[in-house]
């Protein structure tokens, strides 16, 4: 599909909060592509899909999962919220006609990160933090101006804040976010 008939589409998936949320990803993704050199259409899809199977019922996630045959790990069965970057890769293929494989693959590593993300991974994963409509975030406007000079720096201290927040807020760490975290302490220390 093109992307402004996915943006139709998307935007009676979502609700509205949602919607602007996606729309402000896109445009942060390909801020962040043209910052560093990256491919700005990719950003644009993979920003445009991340949370496209994000308004769907957890119970519903869980059972569509298992219709698909996707993976369904501990923290997610906990978790099922987790679940709609793999479902939302999914749908961005089987749905929305993507076949680009870096693009399903920024989707689906967008939420909790994982080691050897590569440009386009961060890239996503941090526009979802920062874009315009976010703002509760501590340190948010530091990590704004981190994001664009150098997105190793910027993924380790959103990792750090996340862990801090889940672990204040007693929420659902995914050991992948964990190793994710570990991963880029360890490639810049
Ligand atoms: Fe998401
Ligand atoms: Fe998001």
């Amino acid at each position: 599909m093109k992307r402004l008939e996915i943006e139709k589409k998307l935007k009676k998936e979502l609700d509205k909060e949602r919607y602007t949320h996606t729309l402000g990803v896109m445009y942060t993704a390909a801020a962040l592509a043209m910052a560093h050199h990256a491919d700005v259409e990719q950003a644009m899809y993979a920003g445009l899909l991340h949370d496209c199977a994000k308004c769907i019922s957890n119970k519903k996630k869980l059972k569509l999962c298992k219709k698909y045959h996707i993976t369904i790990s501990a923290s997610e069965k906990r978790c099922p919220f987790l679940l709609h970057a793999k479902l939302g890769a999914h749908f961005a293929k089987k749905i929305y006609g993507i076949n680009d494989t870096e693009v399903l693959h920024a989707i689906q590593a967008h939420t909790t990160g994982e080691p050897h993300m590569n440009t386009l991974d961060k890239i996503i994963y941090i526009a979802d933090y920062i874009e315009p409509n976010r703002k509760k975030a501590p340190n948010l406007n530091k990590i704004r101006s981190m994001a664009f000079v150098d997105l190793d720096k910027a993924m380790l201290n959103i990792l750090a804040d996340t862990l801090e927040y889940l672990r204040e807020k007693g929420g659902e760490l995914d050991p992948l976010t964990m190793n994710t975290y570990k991963y880029f302490y360890g490639k810049l220390n």
